[in-house]
């Protein structure tokens, strides 16, 4: 038993073990922490990511129900919906972070800067590693009896050369490089020896994708160089100045109401931010990008764009931690992220082991199979043949809402849709091509299944498992839990997880919008007011919160931080 041995003797002595006889690390005690040791006869809670959806877990759970341990190579948690901001100085960086020993300290549990590397699920043992005193890496096993995955995802790179030219924004330290390479450009365009071309080419900024994270950056970028450049800068360079935002769509934002996206499209052409629609990054190069672009007439042609920074924000992939689980498990079969069942349970893991929440797992689900057996038994109670429906264009209406409220990654495929139903709605004698309904539909479904990447669901995820397990160790306290003595012990405490999409929110420069399950919700100042309240509110900690209120004040007396120094 290792339970009694301090950290010091654990590393000299450890008990070995698991397929690869590592070090099993199964319990730290600090003898100044009393509460440590009556946590030994709890159930071992590990939680893997210190993102959305595991800080959500930590912060529902009850102090003394698990022992829980988290491990994470980043020891903050992130408040990621800002974090366009702190790239340009509106906000500094310390207000968006929160140590995660403090969350964890209060529930009495342990924090490891480790990766984890691989799960033994019939041994119900982490592997971790990390780099020790001496610089070497380290291996070693932590058990667990419950295990809740929320190690979110890395940039997807959609196979394009030449990434090693662009920035990133996922972390902190992405944020303080772009802080660092923008005031660089900008420095070095001010030097008596930089040529015209090479000005220009220093002062064109590019963001490729279009989406919530790009487009926020994008008009980030504009207001600082906007606002704050003329002040410090010679005019010149204001002039020549140049954002361009590349978007493989027909619309930039285009997950949103398609009113919001034209009002952000509009903004952006008035404050001259290029924007680039129908357009594929082809290549990126030290200094330009290629990319092609379908033309009027449906012909693709390429075109480049020399700039001097690059920013690469075109959607999320798998991390490899969760490749290699995916593949170690039946029933996985989805190439963009774990799939769970509706309980957030890890398809194809023992029951009730091991759960995933976040960017890196989706809820296994058939909104095909919903939609179409809910069109069949419009038709039935209609008294229509459910083979040969034809829908009402008001029937489709209610009936998209509805999805689009649940769903909302969908929109693209309920907009196709959306024209099909209005076109079979001219010709009333017109019956439904169930075929192709049926094919639109996979499509969603396969949408679903690749983007759910949002905080608000990774949050809700967490929240719900948090709930969970305060009820599951109320029901069965020091459990050894395992679905032969407790049978399905997850659905007989809990309802299954239900995701409620609550609107998606954009900054786009001096305005924002709002889309609130269909209903939008565009304007300047107020709403940006009423997005940073949003946000404000949602902020994780009381000291986040005041933090975030000294930078916005502070902006607004003396202009961004940080700026125009490195
Ligand atoms: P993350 O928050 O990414 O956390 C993953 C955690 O796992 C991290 O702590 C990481 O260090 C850790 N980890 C990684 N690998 C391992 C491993 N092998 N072992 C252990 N730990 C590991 N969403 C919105 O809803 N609204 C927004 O406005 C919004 N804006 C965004 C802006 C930006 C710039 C970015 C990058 C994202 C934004 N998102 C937004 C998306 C949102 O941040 C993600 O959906 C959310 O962070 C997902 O939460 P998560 O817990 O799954 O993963």
């Amino acid at each position: 038993e290792t339970f009694d041995i301090p950290v010091s003797e654990l590393a000299l002595n450890p008990r070995r073990g698991g397929p690869k006889n590592l070090p099993i690390v199964e319990y730290f005690v600090d003898d100044d922490e009393p509460n440590m040791k009556q946590n030994k006869h709890k159930p071992r809670l590990v939680v893997l990511g210190t993102g959305w959806g595991s800080v959500a877990v930590l912060k529902q759970l009850n102090p003394d129900d698990y022992h829980v341990t988290v491990i994470s190579p980043s020891n903050h948690f992130l408040f990621t919906p800002m974090l366009p901001s702190a790239t340009v100085g509106t906000l500094e960086l310390r207000s968006l972070v929160e140590p995660i020993r403090k969350i964890v300290k209060s529930i009495n549990g342990h924090f490891l800067k480790a990766m984890a590397e691989d799960v033994e699920f019939s041994e119900k043992l982490v592997e971790v590693s990390a780099v020790g005193a001496d610089g070497k890496k380290q291996s070693f096993y932590v058990p667990y009896d419950k295990l809740v995955v929320g190690v979110g995802s890395v940039s997807n790179p959609h196979g394009v050369k030449g990434l090693e030219h662009c920035h990133f924004l996922k972390d902190i330290s992405d944020a303080r490089l772009i802080r660092n390479k923008v005031i660089q450009n900008l420095e070095n365009a001010c030097l008596p020896t930089t040529t015209d071309e090479e000005r220009r080419r220093l002062l064109s900024f590019v963001v490729c994708g279009g989406g919530p994270t790009g487009v926020e950056f994008a008009a980030e970028l504009f207001d600082m160089l906007n606002e704050d450049l003329c002040k410090f800068f010679p005019r010149i360079l204001r002039n020549e100045i140049s954002v361009h935002v590349i978007q493989s769509r027909s619309h930039i934002l285009n997950t949103y109401d398609a009113a919001l996206s034209e009002y952000a499209e509009k903004r952006f052409s008035h404050d001259s931010v290029d924007v680039q629609t129908d357009s594929r990054v082809k290549e990126v190069f030290n200094d330009k990008i290629t990319y092609s672009q379908k033309d009027k007439d449906g012909k693709i042609i390429t075109k480049e764009i020399p700039m001097g920074f690059c920013l690469w924000s075109t959607g999320v992939s798998q991390t490899d931690f969760s490749k290699k689980l995916a593949q170690k498990l039946d029933g996985q079969n989805n190439r963009h992220a774990l799939e769970t069942d509706t309980h957030l349970r890890l398809v194809g893991a023992p029951l009730g082991d091991v759960y995933a929440v976040g960017d890196c797992a989706t809820v296994q689900n058939n909104v095909s199979d919903n939609i179409v057996s809910f069109l069949r038994t419009t038709a039935w109670e209609k008294g229509k043949d459910p083979e040969k429906l034809h829908l009402s264009y008001t029937d489709w209406r209610g009936i998209a809402k509805r999805v689009r409220q649940r769903f909302p990654q969908a929109a693209d495929h309920l907009r196709r849709l959306d024209k099909l139903f209005a076109e079979y709605d001219k010709d009333s004698s017109g019956t439904l091509d169930f075929g192709e309904l049926r094919e639109l539909l996979t499509q969603i479904d396969n949408k679903l299944t690749s983007l759910p990447a949002t905080a608000q669901r990774a949050h809700q995820q967490g929240q719900y498992l948090g709930r969970k397990f305060n009820k599951i160790a109320q029901a069965a306290p020091g459990m050894q839990l395992n679905e032969v003595d407790y049978g399905d012990l997850d659905e007989a405490v809990y309802k299954a997880f239900e995701y409620k999409h609550l609107g998606s929110l954009a900054y786009i420069g001096n305005a924002a919008i709002f889309d609130i399950n269909g209903y939008g919700l565009s304007g300047g100042l107020l709403a940006v007011y009423l997005w940073r309240g949003v946000y404000f509110a949602q902020s994780v900690s009381f000291r986040t919160r005041c933090l975030l209120a000294m930078d916005w004040t502070k902006r607004a007396l003396f202009g961004r931080g940080k700026f125009p120094s490195l």
